[in-house]
């Protein structure tokens, strides 16, 4: 069932509301997927991710640009192309999994095949392959609603897979799920994916289930794209204050960057010192940046740029500890370090000597 469809999303637009309400959902999206990838749709509330997702299923009308799904123009406004749904071969997965309680899991499965007229042999042919694919195999005849949050998402899944489709669009498709069985099911969902090899779109809020399911990031904003790349290129490199933000916890620290150094190495002066940092060469000396740095990459012992401070709070996370830290100077950093880093929990009131790599602390433009 592997797909041979890249996707490719040019310029495009769409605006709801009357004139002069106008809200600009999707303002000169562009992208391209490569065939059997998984690109996952970053943003918050209100960005247009479902707004794009919809498009691309052709349940919404876009006002410009065009969408091609392997050779296929799926949508233009320059060419005056408009494919129904129907024949997109494009499958969704809902958040709500919009599966029909009063089928059985066959039914449901089979209910697209049987609309699309199969014969009974084809169809339970069909059925039978992909429930095996999502491991639902013996299960045929429950009721839908007999089954786990975990397995109705498989049904909606195996619904999708049916009518072999060559784009997946997933719309927060394990929201409804509790956190533990969302980690489990969004491991496995990753996995059938890969194994799959077909080209998917995955919307999400959920930063940390977006780096996980994909190959490609985008990161959207009241409309726009404002970052895409790999998962590590978007969390490690992206330049953008928000996007930094918005990718992972981080701490953006205002400073003056005083001189460039060799390597590419910036030393900038913060609230409780001078740093060394790692930034784009453009910017001049005395110009005020910020510098990010994330709350894992600071160490108890070794090389680097130095934070004295006092402990301020303390989280126990599990795997190690969320502290915040203040220094002699300027807000409290957060700072999360590793139980096997450490000779004992800290404690609040505690004075720290933590380090830092120059490499992790970088250097943007406020925006
Ligand atoms: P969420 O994460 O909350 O689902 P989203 O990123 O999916 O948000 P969209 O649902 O695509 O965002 O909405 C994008 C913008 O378009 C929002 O400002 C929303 O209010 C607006 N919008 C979406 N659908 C309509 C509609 N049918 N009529 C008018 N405005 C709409």
């Amino acid at each position: 069932m592997a797909s041979d469809a890249h996707l490719a999303v040019q310029g495009l637009g769409k605006a709801y509301g009357p004139p002069g309400h106008r809200v600009e959902a999707l303002r000169d999206v562009t992208f391209h997927l490569p065939p059997a990838k998984v690109l996952g749709v970053l943003g918050p509330s209100g960005c247009g991710k479902t707004t794009l997702l919809r498009c691309l299923a052709g349940l919404e009308e876009p006002d410009g640009g065009e969408i091609r799904l392997g050779e296929r123009v799926l949508w233009s406004k320059e060419k005056g192309i408009r494919l129904p749904p129907e024949r997109r071969e494009v499958g969704m997965v809902f958040q709500s999994y919009a599966i029909w309680p009063h089928m059985t899991v066959l039914e449901n499965v089979a209910f697209p095949l049987r609309v699309r007229g199969l014969s009974e042999r084809e169809v339970r042919q069909r059925v039978g392959q992909v429930l095996e694919m999502v491991r639902l195999t013996g299960l045929e005849n429950r009721p839908a609603t007999d089954l786990s949050g975990g397995q109705q998402q498989r049904v909606a899944l195996a619904r999708a897979l049916v009518a072999q489709p060559r784009l997946l669009l997933f719309d927060e498709p394990l929201s409804n799920l509790d956190a533990q069985l969302r980690e489990a099911t969004l491991l496995e969902l990753r996995a059938f994916l890969r194994d799959l090899g077909i080209t998917a779109v995955y919307v999400t809020h959920d930063r940390a289930e977006a780096l996980t399911v994909a190959d490609h990031i985008l990161v959207m904003r009241e409309g726009r794209v404002v970052a895409q790349g790999t998962p590590e290129e978007v969390y490690f490199q992206a330049q953008d204050p928000f996007v930094v933000g918005f990718v992972g916890r981080v701490n953006l620290m205002e400073g003056r960057l005083l001189a460039w150094e060799p390597q590419g190495r910036a030393r900038v002066e913060l609230a409780f010192g001078v740093w060394s940092c790692t930034g784009p060469g453009a910017l001049p000396e005395g110009a005020r940046v910020l510098v990010a740095v994330r709350p894992e990459h600071f160490q108890p012992r070794g090389e680097g740029n130095p934070l004295l401070g006092r402990v301020v709070s303390v989280a126990f996370i599990g795997e190690g500890y969320r502290l915040e830290v203040a220094p002699r100077e300027g807000p409290p950093i957060r700072v999360d370090l590793r139980v096997v880093d450490l000779p004992r929990a800290p404690q609040v009131g505690d004075a720290l000597e933590l380090r830092v790599a120059p490499a992790w602390c970088r250097v943007l433009l406020p925006s």
